[in-house]
């Protein structure tokens, strides 16, 4: 599959590539399966903290949602959007991260439809159902169960204590860089442009 990931935020690009570089790790795990013909788009927003609040009506540290240009209507399939709270820690920006890749996995792979309401439009194609409480409805629990096993494996695979997370970006993204990228099966690399890749980040 092609991902192309834009990162829309102006402020600190060692972050930007700090979030690039855990989208990329989660792909194997989340995206695998998606068909190697087609393109997918993913943008990531970064937003304080009242922006966040304000456009939700309650406090999110992210979430996920469909790309769509006509009201409601959900024009893009392959085409999602995050909104990550720009202050969190580094820690647990990259988890909530997770949990909101998860969310695009949802959508790009089960075909589930988040709705402004919150409902979700059942079909035939995905196995989610509403248990009457947002947070313990099917999707939640399988993004938060996401969330806390790619965390857990991107810590250990480099190698990453809690006081990782306090360096400052550039030495953060200094320290993914010194461990080996792990190999995977199926996974050919990655880098814009390079023959073999199965994805790219734009
Ligand atoms: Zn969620």
């Amino acid at each position: 599959m092609k991902i192309a990931v834009n990162i829309k935020n102006e402020k600190n690009s060692d972050l930007n590539k700090i979030l690039k570089f855990a989208v990329n790790y989660s792909v194997p795990y989340l995206f695998s399966s998606l068909p190697n013909t087609k393109k997918y788009y993913l943008n990531i927003y970064l937003k304080d903290k009242k922006t966040l609040k304000a456009e939700n009506n309650v406090e999110v540290f992210g979430c996920a949602y469909h790309m769509f240009t006509n009201g409601k209507e959900i024009k893009h399939q392959n085409k999602s959007c995050i909104d990550l709270c720009e202050n969190l820690k580094l820690n647990k920006m990259i988890l909530t991260l997770f949990h909101e890749l998860a969310h695009v996995k949802q959508m790009w792979i089960n075909n589930i439809k988040f709705l402004d309401e919150g409902a979700v439009i059942n079909e035939v194609l995905h196995p989610y159902s509403f248990c009457g409480s947002e947070s313990l409805s099917s999707w939640e629990i399988e993004a938060s169960g996401y969330e806390t096993t790619l965390f857990n494996m991107f810590t250990e695979c480099y190698k990453l204590k809690k006081i990782n997370f306090s360096l400052p970006y550039d030495e953060f993204y200094g320290k993914l860089n010194n461990v080996p990228q792990p190999r995977r099966k199926n996974f050919k690399g990655i880098g814009e442009g390079s023959s073999g890749e199965r994805y790219y980040f734009g």
